[in-house]
C-alpha cells in the first residue's frame, strides 16, 4: 500500500481535538478551550507554493496527521541524542501505553541527518560510529518519523521556524541540537589573527569531514587561502582527543587518507598539493596548561598517537625543567612526572591509564632521531600555557608562559607560573583552539540544564504554558534538553545515548501521568505548511538517499567508498532535482 502523502492535509483543518479523543495530549499548569488556525501573526495553511515539497515527505504506512490517538514529538537535532531519544521515546510510550501511537518529526539545520557522528567524529574513526548512523538512518526512515533537513529552529538570529511555533503544534519538544559552535579562548592576539592563521578547531573538523555548514562560512571562515605562507609548525591549544584528532590528521599522510578513509578531498588537496600552503607540516605542538595528571586524553586515543602511527610521525612529550628561576625552593612543587600517593588516590581509572601511558612514553625518549623515522613530529607540551598570539599580517608564533605545579592538602595541584622564567617564543604559521565547544542556545533559551534556575538535574526547560494575543489562546508544549545541548560539550556518543534514555523516561512519565490533559487541537498546524508557506527548500529522506547514492558514486569513480556532497547548494539542487 502506497504511503500517505503529507499533501492530503495541507490548507485544509484537520478534526478537533476533542473528535480525536484527545489522547494526544498531556496536561499541565493552564488549559485552554480554543485555537485559531494561525501561528504568532502569521497568516499560514494556503496551499500554494507547496507544490514539490510535499512529495519528498510522507507518513509510514497506516499513520498520518489526522490519525486519532497519536502523540506528536518534535526532536530539533538529528544527531545521536536526539535520534536516540526519539526512538526511545516510541518504544517506552508503546509500553506504558500500548494503545497510543506516536509521530516524530525530527529537524536539522543540517540537510544531511547524523550531527557531528558524521560530521564530527573524525575520518578515520569513522568505522568505529557507522552502526550509529545506520541506526540513525534506518530509524529516520521508519514509519510515522519525518526528517525535516536544512530546516533552522531559530537561533542567534537566523532560522526558519521559531519554538514556541514549534510548540503549539506538538505534544513535546526535544533541543537535542549539540554544542557545535566554536569556542575561542581569547588570548591576546586572537581576534586579530582571526582567519588570519589562527582558528578553531571546529573550523578545522568541518573541513576534514566535509561539514557542509563549513561552506556556508558557517564557521567563520578557513583563512588559510593560497597566498598563505609556508607552514611548518602548528600549535593546537588544548589537550583533549579533539586536540589529538585533529594533529594525528594533520600528520597523517595524504596517500593514506585517501585511501583508507573518507576525509573530505578539499583537506586532502590542502595537505598534498605543492601550492598549499599545508602540505609541507613538519610540527605540530599540542599545548597543554596543566600537567600530565589533568590531561582529558582517552587511553585508546593517545595510544594510537604515541604508538600507532609511528609510519606517519614520531611523537614526543616535553614538560618545562622544574625548579628553574627563582622558583626552585618552591614549598610543595610536585615534578610533573612525579609519584604522588595522595593524587594516585584520587585520579579516575582513566587518569590512572593516560599518567602512565604518558609518563612511559617520556621516560624512553632519549630525543634521538632515527635514521628511517619519517621527518614529522608531534610534540605534546604540558604546562604550556599560551598567553599571547603574534605575527604582522599573519601568525608567525606563539608566546609561551611555563607552569609548575603546587601540591594542594595531599590530593590536589594548582597551577601557576613558574617564577622568574622568560616566555618561551614557539614559532607558528597556524594556531587550532582546541577549546570545548559551545551551543548558543536556541531561540532565547540558553543551552543545558544547569543555566535553569530550580532545574539542575532535570531536562525539562520548559514547561506546558499557555499564552494569549490577539488570535487567542495558545498551548505550548513542555521543551527538554537531550544530549550535548543538555549536558555540554563533553562526553562520547555512548555517554548522549545514556541521557537520551533518562530524557526520554520523563517525557514519557510526563506523558502518561498527565493523560486527559488537553494538547495542540486536532487542527494544529503540520509543520510542512508551515515551511512550504515560507518557501523553505526542505530535504527528506528519499532525497538524502539520492545523496548518498551520488556520493558513493563519486567515490567509486576515484576508487574511494564515498566522496561527500560538501556544499549545501550542490545537496539542494540535487534534492531539488528528485521532485
Ligand atoms: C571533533 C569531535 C570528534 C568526536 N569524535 C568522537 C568519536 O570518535 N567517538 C565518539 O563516540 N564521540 C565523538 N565525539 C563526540 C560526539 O560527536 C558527541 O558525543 C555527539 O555527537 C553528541 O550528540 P548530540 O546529538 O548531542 O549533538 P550533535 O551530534 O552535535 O547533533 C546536534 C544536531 O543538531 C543540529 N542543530 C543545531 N542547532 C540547530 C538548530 N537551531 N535547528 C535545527 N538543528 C540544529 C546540528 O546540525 C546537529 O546535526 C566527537 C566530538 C567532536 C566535536
Amino acid at each position: 500500500m502506497a504511503a500517505r502523502r503529507l499533501c492530503q492535509s495541507v490548507g485544509g483543518l484537520r478534526p478537533s481535538h476533542e473528535a480525536l479523543g484527545g489522547a494526544s495530549g498531556f496536561g499541565g499548569r493552564h488549559r485552554t478551550a480554543t485555537w485559531r488556525y494561525h501561528v504568532f501573526g502569521h497568516a499560514l495553511g494556503t496551499a500554494s507554493g507547496t507544490k514539490g515539497l510535499c512529495s519528498s515527505l510522507s507518513w509510514g504506512e497506516g499513520s498520518g496527521p489526522s490519525k486519532a490517538g497519536n502523540a506528536k514529538v518534535c526532536v530539533v537535532g538529528s544527531g545521536p541524542a536526539g535520534i536516540y531519544c526519539a526512538q526511545s521515546v516510541a518504544k517506552k510510550l508503546s509500553q506504558a501505553k500500548p494503545g497510543l501511537g506516536v509521530r516524530i518529526d525530527v529537524i536539522d539545520r543540517r540537510p544531511i541527518p547524523g550531527g557531528l557522528a558524521r560530521y564530527g567524529v573524525a575520518p578515520d574513526h569513522a568505522p568505529s560510529v557507522s552502526a550509529v548512523l545506520e541506526t540513525i538512518d534506518n530509524f529516520l526512515g521508519g514509519g510515522n518519523v519525518r526528517f525535516f533537513g536544512n530546516v533552522q529552529v531559530k537561533s542567534g538570529g537566523s532560522g526558519d521556524v521559531h519554538l514556541d511555533e514549534l510548540r503549539s503544534m506538538y505534544d513535546a519538544i526535544v533541543l537535542a541540537h549539540g554544542a557545535d559552535d566554536p569556542n575561542w579562548l581569547g588570548i591576546a592576539g586572537e581576534g586579530r589573527l582571526k582567519g588570519k592563521g589562527v582558528m578553531t578547531a571546529r573550523e578545522l573538523v568541518a573541513l576534514y569531514c566535509g561539514d557542509p555548514m563549513m561552506e556556508k562560512d558557517f564557521y567563520g571562515g578557513f583563512g588559510v587561502g593560497p597566498k598563505y605562507p609556508k607552514v611548518e609548525d602548528v600549535v593546537v591549544v588544548g589537550a583533549g582527543n579533539v586536540a589529538l584528532d585533529v594533529s594525528r590528521l594533520l600528520l597523517t599522510s595524504p596517500e593514506s587518507l585517501v585511501a583508507e578513509t573518507n576525509t573530505s578531498k578539499r583537506f586532502i588537496d590542502l595537505l598534498s598539493s605543492e601550492s598549499s600552503p599545508l602540505s609541507g607540516i613538519k610540527r605540530v605542538h599540542i599545548l597543554a596548561r596543566r600537567g600530565p595528571r589533568a590531561a582529558a586524553f582517552a587511553p585508546k586515543e593517545l595510544r594510537e598517537v604515541l604508538q600507532k602511527r609511528e609510519e606517519h610521525f614520531v611523537s614526543r612529550i616535553r614538560v618545562p625543567a622544574q625548579g628553574g628561576g627563582e622558583d626552585g625552593g618552591r614549598a610543595g612543587s610536585i615534578g610533573p612526572f612525579e609519584e604522588s600517593a595522595g593524587l594516585t588516590k584520587v585520579a579516575t581509572r582513566m587518569q590512572k591509564r593516560v599518567f602512565k601511558l604518558l609518563r612511559d612514553h617520556h621516560s624512553k625518549d632519549s630525543g634521538e632521531v632515527r635514521e628511517d623515522a619519517p621527518g614529522k613530529e608531534l610534540f605534546i607540551h604540558f604546562l604550556h600555557k599560551p598567553v599571547e598570539f603574534v605575527g604582522a599580517e599573519h601568525l608567525s608564533a606563539v608566546h609561551v608562559e611555563l607552569q609548575r605545579e603546587t601540591l594542594v592538602d595531599d590530593q590536589a595541584l594548582e597551577v601557576g607560573p613558574i617564577d622568574g622564567a622568560a616566555k618561551v617564543e614557539l614559532p607558528a604559521q597556524l594556531a587550532i583552539i582546541a577549546a570545548s565547544q559551545r551551543s548558543i542556545g536556541v531561540d532565547g533559551i540558553p543551552p543545558g540544564r544547569a543555566s535553569h534556575e530550580g532545574r539542575e538535574g532535570s531536562p525539562r526547560a520548559l514547561d506546558r504554558d499557555v499564552i494569549s494575543d490577539t488570535s487567542g489562546n495558545k498551548t505550548l508544549a513542555p521543551v527538554y534538553f537531550c544530549g550535548w545541548a543538555n549536558h555540554g560539550a563533553k562526553g562520547i556518543i555512548g555517554a548522549s545515548m545514556v541521557d537520551a534514555d533518562e530524557v526520554s523516561r520523563v517525557i514519557v512519565d510526563d506523558m502518561v501521568s498527565s493523560e486527559g490533559g488537553e494538547g495542540p487541537p486536532g487542527e494544529a498546524l503540520d509543520l510542512m505548511e508551515v515551511l512550504s508557506e515560507r518557501g523553505v527548500q526542505v530535504v527528506g529522506m528519499a532525497q538524502w538517499k539520492a545523496v548518498r547514492e551520488e556520493e558513493r558514486r563519486r567515490g567509486q569513480a576515484c576508487g574511494r567508498a564515498m566522496e561527500k556532497l560538501t556544499r549545501v547548494e550542490e545537496i539542494l539542487g540535487l534534492a531539488q532535482s528528485l521532485k
